[in-house]
């Protein structure tokens, strides 16, 4: 029987998921479908409980829902539980299940680009949700230390301040997004600068050696500044596709390898 999968979302017209997960199941020879359902900002939780009442496998969660998904779940992921937010949920014995695999997108788009993230000094840009999902991630992965670079200086404060517990090997820091210098192996955009064409001026005393552009399909001034000096750059799709197969994992017992779908 053909399984039933969904991302819900506000705005969904803009989201690649059904597309990669359908060339997921068309290489692995799984049977689904996989839809875009749009609903509105307080009917997240009624039509996620009717997708599974009508025996859908799995949702996908975006935008502004993530928040809400992790409020419904019964049972949650390490990794969710410390993102507080939820991007993949499934039913298991009668009880709604929730991860966020967003993080761990990041990290494997970052290793499939050969970038080793052992011992690491990443400098994140924002304290947004994504930020959020991906600090927990990158410290299993092996950072050494994470500096949370923040316009709005209590908000990255307020993230160390949560999550220092959660990543005890890795050393957590705030900072503002004026002071920003010394020397970093990775810097990652998690602004939504780019999505509002605003500009992020990054200093001549910010080192960097690798930058990481979270958001895809737009213009970057990030990513502008990252080619003119010349260090290895990309944006955020790798990570699109990396938390789509890490759903798709879960739900389907087999994984598609990442670098197929780059
Ligand atoms: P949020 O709205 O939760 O956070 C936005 C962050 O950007 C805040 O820290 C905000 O700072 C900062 N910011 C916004 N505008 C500016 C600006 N002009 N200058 C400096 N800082 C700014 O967004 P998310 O965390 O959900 O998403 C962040 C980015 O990550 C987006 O581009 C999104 O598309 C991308 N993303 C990509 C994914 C992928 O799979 N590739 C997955 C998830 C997210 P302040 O606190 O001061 O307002």
């Amino acid at each position: 029987m053909t399984k039933q999968f969904a991302v819900i979302g506000n705005p969904i017209e803009q989201s690649r998921s059904p597309e990669l997960h359908h060339a997921f199941a068309a290489k692995t020879g799984v049977d689904l479908n996989y839809q875009k359902i749009l609903t509105p900002l307080d009917g997240f939780e009624s039509t996620a409980k009717d997708f599974f009442a009508r025996n859908g496998v799995g949702i996908n969660v975006t935008v502004p829902f993530k928040e809400q998904a992790f409020a419904l779940c019964d049972q949650l992921t390490e990794r969710a539980r410390i993102a507080k937010a939820v991007n993949t949920l499934w039913m298991q014995d009668g009880k709604l299940h929730g991860d966020n695999t967003d993080g761990q997108g990041l990290v494997a788009a970052m290793q499939a680009l050969g970038w080793h993230l052992d011992n690491s000094r990443i400098l994140i840009l924002g304290a947004g949700g994504a930020t959020r999902g991906v600090i927990y991630p990158l410290a299993q992965a092996g950072a050494k230390q994470i500096v949370i670079a923040n316009r709005t200086l209590a908000r990255a404060e307020q993230l160390v301040e949560d999550l220092s517990a959660a990543v005890p090997q890795t050393e957590l820091k705030a900072t503002g997004l004026e002071q920003l210098s010394g020397e970093y192996d990775f810097v990652i955009n998690a602004t939504s600068a780019s999505l509002t064409g605003d500009t992020l001026q990054l200093p001549e005393s910010l080192i960097f050696h690798h930058a990481y552009e979270m958001a895809y399909g737009k213009p970057s001034s990030f990513l502008d500044q990252a080619q003119q000096r010349q260090v290895p750059a990309t944006d955020g799709y790798g990570m699109l596709v990396g938390q789509a197969i890490e759903a798709f994992s879960i739900w389907n017992g087999v994984k598609p390898e990442l670098k197929d779908f780059l």
